[in-house]
């Protein structure tokens, strides 16, 4: 069997009930996302839009594709037509322009709010204190649903560093969930990659996204 196939097959086998894997697929083929989808794969994060359109084009709705990079105002509409969900809203003009152009066609997008939960001054995402004013920003838009939040965590670190980012964005979320606010449907928590996901899960993810565990080291 194809080595991405097997990594993919033991990964999910390894998962505990109710938590589902994504498979980061930034610069992989179309033909090495497809061993993985062999190997049992649901869910592909593209992290470029245009990038990712030869492999959405080749795979199609074998999987759902969630949007996982930072998303340009600019690049919205093409992106709302060709992801099932957008993890990384980070700002309220981008979650207007994503409004808008589900608008256009007709939908609604899940998306997850980006939390820069190790509140590092280069990295995408919004502070955890800014969560809930930016929550309260997306549940008025008509045509975006936010289901959840997702984190990166702290770079370059050992794994461990990495558990009190994740139990925070946890309780940021259950936060949220608390507020029971209308067109909110907490129930998502995307975090952990290949170092960080068996401790992430403990923390409460339910979203793993996997890159280097699958395909290998680049
Ligand atoms: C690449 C990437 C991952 C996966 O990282 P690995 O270390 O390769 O598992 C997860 N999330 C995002 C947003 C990524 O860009």
């Amino acid at each position: 069997m194809n080595r991405i196939t097997e990594n993919t097959r033991r990964i999910l086998g390894e998962l505990p009930e109710g938590v589902e894997l994504l498979v980061a697929g930034k610069g992989r083929t179309a033909d090495e996302l497809m061993a993985a989808v062999e190997g049992g794969a649901r869910i592909i994060g593209q992290n470029y839009v245009q990038a990712a359109e030869p492999a959405i084009r080749a795979i199609g709705n074998l999987v759902q594709w969630h949007f996982i990079g930072h998303l340009q105002r600019n690049k919205a509409k093409r992106a709302v037509e060709l992801f099932q969900m957008i993890e990384t809203v980070d700002s309220i003009e981008l979650a207007r322009e994503l409004d808008k152009r589900c608008a256009g066609i007709g939908l609604i997008m899940p998306v997850l709010i980006e939390v820069n939960s190790a509140r590092e001054s280069r990295k995408a995402g919004v502070f955890p204190e800014d969560v809930v004013a930016l929550t309260r920003g997306i549940a008025s838009l008509p045509n975006v649903r936010l289901m959840g939040l997702m984190t990166m965590g702290p770079l370059a670190r050992a794994a461990g560093e990495c558990r009190p980012f994740f139990s925070g964005t946890r309780r940021l979320f259950d936060e949220i969930d608390s507020l029971a606010l209308p067109h909110v449907q907490m129930k998502y928590l995307s975090m952990g990659m290949t170092d960080t996901y068996k401790i992430a899960i403990r923390e409460g993810a339910n979203i793993i996204r996997i890159g280097r565990g699958i395909f290998g080291e680049r």
